[in-house]
């Protein structure tokens, strides 16, 4: 029983951290920090509290300098 006209499917959106873009999910880019590297999470496995950026290039390397602004604490593991 499939049934294509179910096409509207929602899919969840995603806001950049750092440019406040909003794409669709899997247009963004997850990270996560481990040891206080930044991992790209591509396949979504990673447990670690996720953040979404549009763009590997600049939105990344000011991923960076935003962390530190930050200076988060959730860091410890
Ligand atoms: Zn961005």
């Amino acid at each position: 029983m499939t049934n294509k006209a179910s096409k509207a499917n929602h899919i969840p959106q995603r806001q950049c951290v750092i440019c406040k873009t909003k794409k669709e999910k899997n247009h963004m880019y997850r990270i996560v920090f481990i040891n206080k590297q930044i991992i790209i999470d591509l396949n979504a496995q990673l447990n670690s509290y996720g953040y979404y950026i549009c763009d590997l290039n600049n939105c990344l390397k000011k991923l960076f300098s935003w962390r530190n602004k930050k200076k988060l604490k959730t860091l410890d593991y």
